[in-house]
């Protein structure tokens, strides 16, 4: 996945939980809970023998091992709910099985044999021999020739995919986009549009000796899939391809019409690809044409205890800002200086910027504080005292205000999910050591909060900048609008967009139950339940945050009900992502598969 100007990693945070299990603080509480549960039992025993009938006054005396004494004390901590159970703070739909039940198990027979499996390798590692690689500097389709690789695999999808092809209608948007459209039997419906991308991050040629598997092999090993591009995200495209196929092959068709959607450049712009599809798509299904749209994005875990499984699709992403700051000033010989050079002013600036970060924020209206009220309500060993105050926190302001600052304090990273992040990513300035520097420049970049805007990122940077360029007698120009600051005796700044205009922060999908967001909910739920060696108690659907963006951020025209989810998380990937060594593993491969088929079921059925 990638961000609108790119340079993304955000995978590596995004969908990752924050780590607030304290396994040994955990273990002395469940000691300290058997210890008061003892005691319990003593003082219920004793109250037995006296006589005394009080069975009405502790409904809630079984509920947890995770009570202290000092929360029986206050009765409102109702613990971790079972994952079967269901609560308002994070309502959880049933599992979702398709109504066409006998070709969704015939399909699951299908895929669990090795004959299938190792042609479906084979599709994936054929797709990854492919190099479809991503630059920053591509000119545009048709002008550049490093885009004809993607014509190559094109060729290879058409190849791959016959039954497929001679069903759907493919539309080649920009030559190397593709749009598949499956009409569905019922025209009155919305069609559900499929998302992935064909580009992946390039290969560090330097790092090609570290890679266990050549990067683009394609390799499968017996238990991984190796290459560039096996996780992220040719195996979602292939393994929506299969599905599709496969259901195909099944006589299967849709009431529902199911589009697909592939760019070609989510890794570094999206202009080419998805900036080009968004306009076919708007174009051919209208505004609010489609049904719900599904791309890459958040994972599952299991990062509060391993009895629960918590699956996390992004339903909003953060908006994204890079902010350019120019200083200029008079040049001259540097053995009579200023008392500051513009390459001070600029360093002033930066650290002003640095003292005064974007406050933090958390709204019971945003999507952080739902997913912390899953977390807390269903995971075993989510800690106990932000679990308390997660609770409290729905009424209470103070303890709102308390469990900010506790899911501050337990994860650095739980700030870039409550506000608007900023990094000083590029400095340049002065071009001789005796010559006074005439022009330099920073570069800041800001991922801007849900419930923020790329003009309130603006009003901060000019509210902290202001003051230092009026002691510097600087004039100002901020975002194309002249602010009255110094006289200009001591030079310029301006503050721009960098390389165009930001990106708001995405509309955050629709999550109620009756919402289509509990149609993949419940489609996670009924793979999960169904995969051969399931063993958790549950599985909890949380909304989630988007780090970063993915080519969703084109599309929002299209439907309110936007989804970011890979059905992939622990253990589904060799090491990382956009590095060396990335590796898909066969098995979690099919469950995408799995999943995809379901999905489209469940979609198309109902
Ligand atoms: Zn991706």
């Amino acid at each position: 996945m990638g961000t609108p100007s790119d340079k993304l990693d955000v995978d590596s945070v995004a969908f990752r939980f924050p780590d607030t299990r304290k396994n040994s603080v955990a273990r002395q509480r469940r000691r300290a809970c058997l210890r008061a549960a003892a005691l319990v039992l003593l003082a219920l025993l004793v109250y037995y023998i006296s006589g005394l009938s009080w069975s009405g006054d502790l409904p809630e005396l079984q509920v947890s091992s995770y009570r202290s004494k000092t929360v029986i004390d206050r009765q409102l901590f109702k613990g971790p709910l079972p994952p079967a159970e269901n609560s308002t703070a994070c309502p959880q739909v049933d599992v979702l099985f398709p109504g066409h039940n006998e070709l969704d198990s015939d399909l699951d027979e299908l895929y669990a044999s090795s004959a299938f499996r190792s042609n479906a390798y084979d599709l994936l590692g054929g797709a990854i021999q492919i190099p479809t690689e991503s630059y920053d500097d591509l000119a545009p389709v048709g002008q550049d020739p490093r885009w004809e690789i993607f014509g190559t695999f094109n060729d290879y999808i058409e190849q791959s995919f016959p039954v497929l092809h001679a069903k759907l209608k493919l539309t080649k948007v920009n030559t190397y986009a593709l749009v598949y459209h499956w009409q569905g039997s019922n025209g009155s419906l919305l069609p559900v549009l499929l998302m992935a991308h064909e580009d992946v991050v390039p290969v560090e040629p330097t790092t090609i000796d570290d890679w266990i598997h050549p990067p683009y092999s394609g390799f499968y090993d017996g238990t991984w899939i190796w290459g560039r591009g096996s996780c992220d995200d040719k195996s979602s495209l292939i393994g929506i391809l299969v599905a599709v196929e496969s259901l195909i092959k099944k006589g299967f068709t849709p009431s529902r019409s199911v589009v697909l959607a592939f760019g070609i450049d989510e890794e570094s712009a999206g202009t080419q690809g998805a900036g080009h599809l968004a306009g076919y798509l708007e174009e051919t299904y209208g505004k609010d044409g489609l049904a719900m749209i599904l791309d890459e994005g958040g994972g599952y875990g299991t990062p509060y205890g391993d009895d629960v499984l918590f699956a996390t699709p992004a339903t909003s992403e953060k908006g994204y800002l890079d902010a350019r700051i120019e200083v200029s000033a008079s040049g001259g010989h540097s053995s009579v200086p200023p008392p500051h050079t513009a390459i001070g002013m600029l360093s002033s600036m930066i650290s002003a910027l640095e003292a005064h970060p974007h406050e933090t924020q958390l709204l019971r209206s945003g999507t952080p504080f739902l997913a912390t009220q899953c977390f807390a309500t269903y995971g075993p060993e989510y800690p106990e005292k932000l679990r308390w105050l997660a609770e409290e926190a729905r009424t209470s302001d103070v303890a709102l205000a308390k469990l900010k600052t506790g899911l501050l304090a337990a994860d650095r990273r739980n700030s870039a999910l409550l506000g608007t992040t900023q990094a000083v990513d590029l400095i340049q300035g002065g071009v001789k050591v005796n010559a006074l520097p005439e022009h330099v420049e920073a570069i800041v970049n800001h991922r801007i909060a849900e419930h923020s805007s790329v003009d309130d990122v603006k009003q901060h940077i000019l509210g902290v900048l202001l003051p230092i360029a009026t002691k510097f007698n600087l004039t100002l120009d901020a975002f194309g609008k002249n602010i009255s600051a110094g006289t200009g005796n001591g030079g310029h700044v301006v503050l721009s967009d960098a390389w165009g205009p930001g990106l708001e922060p995405s509309p955050v999908t629709p999550t109620g139950i009756a919402d289509p967001f509990a149609i993949l909910a419940g489609t996670i739920k009924a793979t999960f339940t169904t995969t051969e060696g399931y063993d958790k108690k549950g599985v909890i659907v949380s909304p989630m945050l988007s780090l970063g963006n993915t080519d969703t951020a084109r599309y929002w025209n299209l439907t309110k009900h936007i989804f970011r989810y890979d059905h992939s998380g622990e253990g589904a990937v060799y090491g990382d992502i956009h590095t060396i060594n990335e590796a898909r593993l066969a098995e979690a491969y099919i469950q995408q598969i799995r999943f995809y088929t379901k999905f489209i079921l469940n979609t198309t059925d109902k």
